[in-house]
């Protein structure tokens, strides 16, 4: 169990004291692999990634690789957070629901573009620990819950965009009835190893895929999975 008081401390110098790591990671991981979208580069600019991960690990924040976050779960390699979040496509008046909130980067980064974000997580104590991360951070357009994602987030549906940031072995149904029509998701589909999929729902009863690049996420659990 993480020592919660201690891992949220406001750390001295904080922002300023990875800006050039950052700054490196943007340049040599994310625009060099072709990431354009301005608001995109400037959400993770802006976004302190040495926040979201165990204090050990800061020095390793901005490395091109995903780190552990405890739980068995990670934080994503920067790279994949910058690409999901451009095949996106956000303009910034969408109503985004993610599924996966794990350490909370990908939200935070979200938060920067967006201004009504929702995420679900079906650990509980990863959700805690996101919400005093964000409340730390001064974060307040992104809401919290505790479920199960495969069920998405009924009751604040329909979204203008999904993203989900486990990978399940088939596109669940429920998030596809969640997306607006015109609406987005960005989903890792698959086994061990799976395929980034950008779905466009293009009426109420389809949807189209666009298969875009191999990826490797943690598997999204089951709610049964969880409590065994
Ligand atoms: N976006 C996160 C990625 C975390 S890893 C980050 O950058 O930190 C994936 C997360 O999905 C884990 O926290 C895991 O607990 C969560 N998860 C797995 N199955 C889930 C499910 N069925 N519903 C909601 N969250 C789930």
């Amino acid at each position: 169990m993480v020592n919660l008081e201690k891992e949220l401390e406001l750390r001295p110098g904080d922002t300023e004291k990875y800006l050039l790591s950052r700054r490196k990671m943007i340049k040599d991981q994310i625009v060099a692999r072709g990431i354009k979208d301005p608001a995109v580069l400037k959400a993770i600019a802006e976004t302190p990634r040495h926040r979201f991960v165990l204090e050990n690990l800061e020095p390793s924040a901005y490395d091109d690789t995903p780190l552990p976050i405890g739980e068995n779960q990670t934080i994503s390699q920067p790279f994949i957070v910058a690409y999901m979040t451009e095949a996106l496509e956000l303009r910034g008046d969408e109503k985004v629901l993610e599924v996966g909130t794990g350490s909370g980067y990908q939200t935070a980064v979200l938060a920067e573009i967006v201004q009504d974000i929702y995420s679900v997580e079906i650990n509980e104590d990863l959700v805690i620990q996101a919400a005093l991360r964000f409340k730390k951070m001064g974060l307040t357009n992104i809401r919290l819950r505790y479920c199960d994602g495969y069920k998405g987030w009924a009751e604040e549906g329909p979204f203008d965009r999904i993203i989900v940031t486990a990978a399940p072995d088939h596109i669940p149904e429920s998030l596809i009835k969640q997306l607006k029509v015109g609406g987005k998701m960005v989903i890792p589909v698959g086994d061990s190893e799976q395929e980034l999929i950008l779905v466009t729902k293009v009426n109420k009863e389809n949807y189209s895929k666009d298969v875009r690049i191999p990826v490797r996420f943690v598997p999204m659990l089951r709610e049964e999975e969880r409590k065994n």
